[in-house]
């Protein structure tokens, strides 16, 4: 083994809390909770998914944000957006909207369906004090526009932010320069991908099971738990046949440049000191948003 390189180990495996959010929407909070409140600069993850109506016909009304980056990766059903701005938009199967709430707006998600299944993930990016009060910015990207890679056989993988190989994800951020990869490892198949070895990251298992890291010191990871990593500059991560139909691994891989900012957040405001969530409370409820 090359002394230089260092392949990531799990540090901890997480599993979410089930929740509630917005008006009622049942959803699994894994990031953002007690067992792990943050792993800058990521604030929270929560998946959602269920074929029941009753669990996602609220949606989440009107609602403020600032300081920090919404991320929302549709895989099914279809839910739509609307803000104080004058933006609006539909989220279908396969999309991804990056929300820089920057210094702040108001908006709404609301399921654009009456039955059928939700399932999807929001994702919490925190921004560095110096861009906290950007103008609020959308990166949004229909399945169309979400590149695929085959780096090894048996493995596909949507690339929504970073690299893998020569395919770019469309997403442009560089304060915390995200990796967003939504992987399908056959089992037995491989993906080996490289990271900044400093940079904070998960992998989070939605389907069947993978192995993370070199064996003999390999970690099982089964679906709908979190592996937070260790350093590193690569990841390894193997499909293992699990459940009655020994199936295809379905996780996303997440990371990023560590922010190593005070962090002050209440709710849906993230800032640096306690007077600037104040002033986020104060510039909020005179509708400065
Ligand atoms: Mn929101």
């Amino acid at each position: 083994m090359d002394i230089h390189s260092a392949t990531r180990s799990v540090q901890r495996v997480v599993t979410g809390m089930p929740t509630s959010d917005g008006a009622g929407v049942k959803l699994t909070r894994v990031i953002g909770q007690e067992l792990l409140p943050d792993l800058d600069p990521f604030l929270l993850l929560d998946e959602f998914g269920t074929d029941k109506p009753e669990d996602y016909i609220a949606g989440f009304p009107d609602h403020p944000h600032r300081g920090f980056e919404t991320v929302t990766y549709m895989l099914e059903g279809r839910m739509r957006h609307r803000d104080n701005h004058g933006n609006e938009g539909v989220l279908v199967p396969g999309s991804v909207q990056w929300m820089t709430a920057g210094r702040g707006l108001v908006h709404s998600e609301m399921p654009e369906q009456q039955q059928g299944r939700m399932r999807g993930f929001q994702l919490w990016l925190n921004l560095p004090a110096r861009e906290k009060m950007t103008a609020p910015r959308y990166q949004e990207f229909g399945p169309e526009r979400i590149p695929s890679a085959t780096p090894a056989a048996g493995v596909t993988v949507k690339v929504i932010a970073g690299r893998v190989g020569d395919v770019a994800g469309p997403i442009q951020q560089p304060a915390t320069d995200p990796t967003y990869l939504d992987l399908s490892i056959r089992p037995g198949a491989q993906f080996v991908q490289s990271l900044p070895p400093d940079y904070a990251g998960f992998l989070y298992v939605f389907e069947g099971a993978a192995r993370v890291g070199t064996e003999p010191g390999a970690k099982a990871v089964q679906a709908h738990e979190l592996a937070v990593l260790g350093e590193g500059d690569e990841i390894r991560i193997t499909g293992v046949s699990a459940g009655a139909d020994g199936g295809t691994a379905r996780a996303i891989l997440v990371a990023g440049r560590p922010l190593r900012e005070a962090v002050a957040r209440y709710g849906p405001f993230v800032m640096n000191t306690r007077e600037e969530l104040q002033q986020a409370f104060a510039d909020f409820q005179s509708g400065r948003f």
